[in-house]
Order: structure tokens, then sequence, then C-alpha cells
């Protein structure tokens, strides 16, 4: 990582937040995290695509690491990296979990605090736009946007929560509002207004003039006009960018629906309608409902079905379908893959398949979209539909049947056409019961095509699954590393011969015994082991220190696992075996350099190589019956 890295440090506020956050608490709002251990909890990697859990969090040592990507860190690193935000954000971020009073923050660099700046700014103003819509939709001029939302079946309580305000037709009011909070770069910036440039000012710049022209203040109008607005909101619900249905019926008032541009706070790949009110539902229930329109979202949310988000009618990025398997892998896909967004349907689930999703699709009587449903024929329908809806497999199945005719002709392309959608799946065993299960469906009786059919379901590779590094460790590697890193949880005081309390700390004893004796030359962990000593040595935090990944990975192996409790028999047994080895080496070097002094006729030196060699045995044969 050539990353610089800010760290907690005693004394800072950063410390003082680390000291009461609870990492798992904290990453359980982003990772759905299952315990693994007694200490130790995992779940699916947020940082890489993966099927089968290698992120790993440990409870008592506050830190988590991936064995699949190798990315690890403490609370701040994590909420830095999902949030895509700087050190100083993430620790104030975490310190607003936890209600604690945040102190300005601090930055590494003038570009860092310059951005952190900017994007406070821009969720500054959105919030403020979003209340002043709120406002205007009570006006006079709302009336006709109040008319259109009770039609949609929409209560005060339903704007209320989804915060649905209104865009009057003036383009000047909501600058006139926001003025007062911004400069006119951050109202650009903000991507809530538009505005044309003067031609007479532009080209001019090269001449005479040092500082460049300021543009007309007058320029900047408002984006949204005459719209009913629906905020957008990020994960933790702050309003980060907007859709505007329009109310105008001419065709003049540009498209239908208008959305907010990309921003520095609103990238539309990474962002689901309704995730942040979807999202406790969600893992509750352990399914996510997913509609096409915002409408739709709104009504299913209202009938009672909280676990709902929309795609917003684009095709799913794998950013979206990775923020959604945090919460869940089971989803119920309620659009008609054969309706209008058709081509971004099939490829939103063609990547719902590749990422492991188990899904299933509800389909609706022609003629109606969940919004139309859930309104005309109430909870109670949707709730029937819901628990009818199919699995995606026998969906497309039935699609295939439906399609092709069933002679051996019709047969071979309903083959071909699931296919495709069978290869995307990535688990082999899967893919096998799936052709089976075509094979029987289809009444596929040709032997050959069978075969066929099998052979190239389970063509594809699949997906290894990452193992966690520490095979490559001995017993006695893991048992010092363990007790090198424990501090002192592992401490115990005893009374000695002479009646006097002593303390025992496994930490210490392993730290005292490898740096006098070097017992860790030549094995595995003998960098990892070198880097801790010294670290030890320092006072420094061993979660901190700059490792190589491998080495990292290594470390976090023997952390992250549970293993039987450290005794004081089982570090001593350690030690005596990295003590006998080390003897067995020096014994072999001896025989080595005794050869080779008699080759030389170097009988004193062959004499005293040989009384070492003595010793190194009488040594050996006392350390095996320790
Ligand atoms: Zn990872």
């Amino acid at each position: 990582m050539g990353q610089t890295r800010s760290v907690a440090n005693p004394g800072d506020f950063a410390y003082t937040v680390k000291q009461q956050a609870d990492i798992v608490r904290i990453i359980g709002e982003y990772v759905k995290l299952r315990k693994a251990g007694a200490q130790n909890y995992s779940g699916l990697c947020p940082f890489h695509g993966e099927k089968t859990p290698s992120f790993s969090v440990h409870a008592a040592r506050q830190f988590f690491h991936c064995f699949g990507c190798g990315v690890s860190g403490d609370v701040f690193t994590f909420v830095q990296k999902i949030e895509n935000i700087t050190f100083p954000e993430a620790v104030r971020a975490v310190a607003q979990k936890l209600g604690i009073a945040a102190p300005k923050a601090q930055f590494n660099s003038p570009q860092e605090a310059r951005e952190a700046r900017t994007r406070g700014l821009l969720l500054d103003l959105h919030e403020a736009a979003c209340l002043w819509f709120q406002e205007q939709l009570k006006r006079p001029e709302g009336a006709a946007a109040r008319e259109y939302l009770r039609g949609r079946g929409l209560d005060d309580e339903a704007i209320a929560r989804f915060r649905i305000g209104f865009a009057p037709e003036s383009g000047f009011l909501l600058r006139d509002k926001l003025k007062p909070l911004a400069d006119e770069d951050a109202l650009r910036e903000s991507g809530l207004f538009s505005w044309k440039e003067r031609e007479d000012r532009a080209a001019v710049a090269g001449a005479t003039s040092a500082a460049p022209a300021q543009p007309p203040p007058a320029a900047l109008y408002s984006k949204f006009r005459n719209r009913i607005v629906f905020p957008i909101c990020n994960e933790s619900g702050k309003v980060i960018a907007f859709t505007g249905r329009t109310l105008a019926t001419d065709d003049k008032s540009g498209p239908k629906y208008l959305n907010s541009p990309e921003t520095p706070i609103y990238s539309k790949s990474r962002v689901l309608f309704n995730l942040h009110l979807a999202k406790e539902a969600i893992r509750r229930l352990d399914y996510i409902i997913l509609v096409e329109g915002q409408m739709d979202c709104i009504s299913v949310f209202n009938a009672g079905y909280h676990n709902v988000i929309a795609s917003s009618g684009t095709a799913f990025t794998e950013a979206q379908a990775r923020l959604l398997a945090r919460f869940s892998k089971k989803i119920v896909v309620n659009f008609d893959p054969d309706t209008a967004g058709a081509a971004a349907a099939e490829r939103s689930l063609a990547l719902l398949v590749s990422e492991d999703f188990e899904i299933r699709i509800l389909t609706l009587e022609q003629g109606y979209d969940p919004d139309l449903f859930v309104r005309r024929k109430g909870p109670e329908a949707y709730k029937a539909v819901l628990q009818g809806a199919q699995k995606y497999f026998t969906y497309l199945i039935e699609r295939a049947q439906a399609q092709f005719p069933r002679t051996a002709e019709g047969k071979v392309k309903a083959v071909n056409y699931l296919l495709p959608h069978i290869q995307r799946v990535s688990s082999r065993i899967v893919r096998d019961e799936l052709a089976a299960d075509v094979s029987q469906r289809l009444q596929i009786d040709s032997a050959v095509l069978r075969q066929e059919l099998r052979h190239v379901a389970g063509a594809r590779t699949s997906t290894k699954i990452v193992q966690p590094p520490e095979a490559a460790l001995t017993e006695a590697e893991r048992i010092l590393l363990q007790a090198l890193s424990s501090g002192s949880e592992l401490a115990f005081t005893f009374d000695d011969d002479n009646g006097e309390q002593q303390v025992y700390n496994p930490s210490e004893q392993a730290y005292y015994t490898l740096s006098s004796e070097q017992l860790h030359k030549g094995l595995r962990a003998e960098a990892l082991i070198d880097a801790i000593l010294k670290a030890l040595a320092e006072g420094a935090d061993l979660m901190t220190l700059p490792l190589s990944d491998s080495d990292r990975a290594l470390l976090m192996s023997v952390l992250m696992q549970d293993h039987e409790p450290l005794t004081a028999e089982l570090l001593h047994g350690a030690i005596g075996a990295l003590r006998r080895r080390q003897l067995e080496h020096r014994r072999r070097d001896l025989r080595g350099q005794i050869a080779e002094a008699e080759r030389n006729q170097d009988y004193p030196a062959v004499a005293r190589l040989q009384q070492e060699q003595q010793e190194v045995d009488r040594a050996l044969r006392h350390a095996k019956t320790v």
C-alpha cells in the first residue's frame, strides 16, 4: 500500500473515538456479519467481489482483514474506504454514529481539506434545497403537485417520509435561497443549476488580464423547474441528488424524469434508491424487493414492504450489486424483463446471477406495474403474488417453452437460449443441477443434446475458494505470533517457590526469548516476527505496522482465528521446538565445517568444532527430554 496511513494516537480525538467504537457494530451497518468464533465475525468483503466470506472482523482487537483482497485496518480505515472519504472525515463520521461531539477536522493536505470541504458544502446545499422543495410543495403554487401525488395515492405521511417536494417554475428562487450558503463555484458544482455561458466573456483570457474574469452571477438558474422532486439519498440517508418528474404536459419542458448529474457527492452507479430506508428491513427479512421506478418503490414501501429498493430503470452496476450483497443475497425482482427497460433488466439479472444472488421473478398481470397493482388491489394481494414469485431459472425455462415449439429443432433453440444464462452461474454444482433440470423440463430425450448441455454448462471455470495463508506456518510459529501479539491479555499472576507473587506474561516471555535467541531465523514468519519485535520495543501499535501484504495476511490469519487458549505449557513447547530446530541446524552446519576443516588438515579447528558439536548434541538431548 503506497498510501499514507493515518492512525489514532493516544491522547488525540481519534483515539478517544476508537476506544468507544464497537467495530463489529459499525462494520455491521455496512456488511452482513456472522459470528465465526469467540471474538471473530465474518462476512462477504465489500471491497472485492466474492462468493465465500473471507472478510473477518475481530471484536477484541477492533480490527478487520480480508483474506481475499488483503485490505485491513481499524474502524476508521473501514469507514474511510467504504464511504470514500478522508481519515479526518471518517473519524468525524464514527464520532457522529456514537454521538460524540467532534472538534474541527485536521487534514493531511490542503487538497484533501478542499475536497472534504466541497463535499460537506454540497451536502449542506442538498439538505437546504430538499427542505426548500418540501416547503414549496405546501405553498399555493404547489397545488398541482399535491394533486398529482394524491392521485398516486400518497398521503402526507408518505410525502414527509420520502421528503417529496416541489420545484416551482421560477429558476431563480432556489438560487437566491442557496446563495448565502455557498459561493458560485460550489453552486455550479452542486448539479442543482444550469447556466448559459456568455460568449463575449470567453476567449479573452490570454491577452491582458491576469485574473480570470468573474462569471456573470445572473447566469445560474435551477435545473428543476415545475417538477415534483424526489430526493436521492446515500446509504446514511443524506440527500445527495434529486429526480424531478415534470408536471407539464407539453414537450418543451424537457424529459418526463430529470436526474441530477454526477457530482463529487453523487455517483449514479453506486447508489440505490431507498436503500437508506430499506436496509434495516432487508437485513431483518433477509431479502430484497427490487422494482424499477421510484413511484413503484414508494408505493410498495407504503404498502408495508419496507425492504424495497428501485433500480431507477438503468442496468445494475457491479458496485450496486456489491452494495446490495452487503445486506442480503436474496432478491425478488418485480419488473417484467420483457417490457420497456428490457435490455437494462436483462443486464441487471445477468449481473445478479453472476454475483450469486438467489433470484425470484415476480410477474404481475398484464398492464400492471407495482405502483398500480398495490393501489388497485391492495397490500394483501401483493403479498400473495410476492409469495408466488418464481425462481429465476424456472421462469426462464417457462419462457423458453413458450417461445419455442416442442419439436426436436425447437428444443435445440430452447437449450441455446438457456445456456448463456446457466453459464453465468459460478458454482459448477448449481450449473449441473440446472442442466439436469432443463433436460427434464424440456423433455430432452436426445442423449447427444443432453450430453452437450451438461458439457457446456459444466465447462465454465469455477471460482477458487480463498484459503487463509496460515497453512504455511508451523504450529510453533503460530503460538509465538499469538503470544507476541497478545499484549497483557494473557498475563496471569502466580506464587513462586518463595511464596512471592509473580506475573507471567506470555507476550513478554516470547519477546525476550525471541529477541535474545533469534529462534525465528529462517522461519516463514521471520520478517513478520522481526517487525513485531521492533514494534514492541518501540511501543508501537501492532495493528498499524507497515507490513508486506503477505505478512499482514499471515498475522491476521493468526489473530482472526480462534485457537486453543495459550497456556504457559504451549508456549514452552513452542519455544522448545524452535530451540531444537535451531540446534539441529547448527549441528548440520558443524558437520559441514568439520568435514571442510579435515580436508584442509586444520586440526585445531577440527578439535574446536567437534567440541562444539558435542555441546550441541548434549543440548539437543536435553531439549528433547524437556
Ligand atoms: Zn476483500
